[in-house]
């Protein structure tokens, strides 16, 4: 980006700081009518529909003509389309990509505040991209900084998307560590270590008060030796932890890669099973059955198998890749609902659109992936005010240049973010 580049983004983001300082209290609320080329409303299209906002809410939407235009002020999105803000299911944002910085240095070596400090760029970064929401699940080894970012997010203070946080996430006593180390020494872990009937009660309770809107357990690890994922909390353990989660109305997503691990998630009432690499075709149908959503995360097991070396369209699909493609289709095969989320921090935020792409080269129609990043992610969230173009909810908004429901890289040329009824790139 060149610097006079930069300066227009900065002053995009003050101006647009500056409108949601005068917005939301009644009189000086801003008026738009957005009159783009079609509208993907979370569910279906419509050409020629014009959406109306009303300070932070959507005030109507409908046929152009049906709309009123009166005291408001015109947008013009010829040669777009207008969709609800798109929503991250699976996030990072203390986290950078790991071609930059491997996992175990981000954790063992790199400051709170540095990370701190990346993290308000990428949460700008995700908001310009079109993202106005992010289920971000897990500091990996931040503590609480979620917790903080969202508050800097929602006082303006920074730019960034709508923040679902996860805080500190829980792991069984030794599972999720950076690797390599004498068993002589004691090396932080990636979440927090709680075990047992008291310690996971008290766990879930103390995350809950710092700030945890959703709690994330990790189901399964590489652990110990071991070069595969082995389950880690026993059934019972996991059970506890949606109980107690649950009594206070906040949902457990569980990150299982192996068919054990996703098993027991699945029983213990996990509402999403995050990665869910090595399922079968029984374990999907478990999935379907008692209406656990898969967030398959394609875009890190890609970006992982490239830093590793793949030369990725030169050389053939590792045993990795080939096989995340089966079992991908297995799932919906077993129709099995699908978020979106790409484990972004593994790979670039702002690149978030790089699991949307690959959720149709591996198998999904791109309306149906259009879908998933927002009315099913807002449902599968339950962030029932937003998702969808519908009267009444928040206007978060994004336009793009082209139709991403025929192309879905479309989905990259962003003309238009609103967040709240905040223009944030126009
Ligand atoms: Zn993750």
């Amino acid at each position: 980006m060149t610097l006079s580049k930069k300066l227009t983004v900065w002053a995009r983001l003050l101006l647009g700081l500056f409108i949601q300082l005068l917005g939301p209290n009644g009189s000086l609320a801003q008026t738009y009518l957005l009159r783009p080329d079609r509208v993907f409303d979370g569910e279906t299209v419509h050409e020629n529909w014009v959406v109306r906002v009303k300070g932070d809410k959507i005030e109507a939407a409908g046929p152009a003509g049906s709309v009123s235009a009166t005291g408001a002020e015109l947008i013009d999105l010829k040669g777009t389309t207008l969709m609800p803000g798109l929503i991250e299911g699976h996030s990072h944002l203390l986290l950078h990509p790991y071609n930059e910085t491997p996992w175990d240095d981000q954790v063992l070596k790199e400051a709170r505040s540095l990370r701190v400090a990346r993290a308000t760029v990428h949460a700008q970064k995700t908001l310009l991209a079109g993202f106005t929401t992010v289920r971000d699940l897990g500091t990996e080894g931040a503590d609480y900084d979620d917790v903080g970012l969202k508050q800097a997010i929602n006082q303006g203070i920074i730019a960034g998307p709508r923040m679902v946080v996860a805080t500190r996430a829980l792991i069984a006593t030794g599972s999720y560590a950076p690797k390599g180390f004498s068993p002589d020494i004691n090396v932080p872990q990636g979440a927090e270590e709680a075990d047992g009937h008291d310690a996971l009660i008290q766990a879930v309770r103390r995350q809950i008060g710092k700030g945890a809107d959703v709690i994330k357990v990790y189901a399964d690890y590489r652990w110990g030796l071991m070069a595969e994922a082995r389950p880690t909390f026993t059934l019972d353990e996991l059970k506890l932890i949606v109980e107690v989660a649950k009594s206070s109305g906040r949902g457990v997503v569980a990150h299982a890669a192996s068919a054990e691990g996703m098993r027991r998630a699945i029983l213990a009432g996990c509402e999403t099973v995050e990665h869910g690499d090595v399922g079968t075709p029984e374990i999907f149908n478990l999935m379907k059955q008692h209406s656990t959503a898969l967030c398959p995360t394609l875009a890190a097991g890609d970006a992982v198998s490239q830093y590793r070396g793949w030369k990725k369209g030169q050389e053939p699909e590792p045993e990795r890749i080939r096989q995340k493609r089966i079992t991908f289709r297995q799932a919906l095969d077993a129709g099995v609902t699908i978020c979106a989320g790409g484990d972004v921090g593994v790979f670039s935020h702002g690149d978030n659109a790089r699991e949307l792409e690959m959720m149709v080269q591996y198998g999904m129609k791109p309306l149906d992936v259009l879908r998933s990043a927002t009315s099913i992610n807002a449902d599968v969230f339950h962030l029932a005010d937003r998702g969808r173009v519908r009267p009444g909810l928040l206007a978060d908004l994004v336009a793009v240049t082209g139709n991403p429901v025929t192309t879905i890289a479309d989905i990259r040329r962003i003309r238009l973010v609103m967040k709240g009824g905040t223009l944030y790139q126009r």
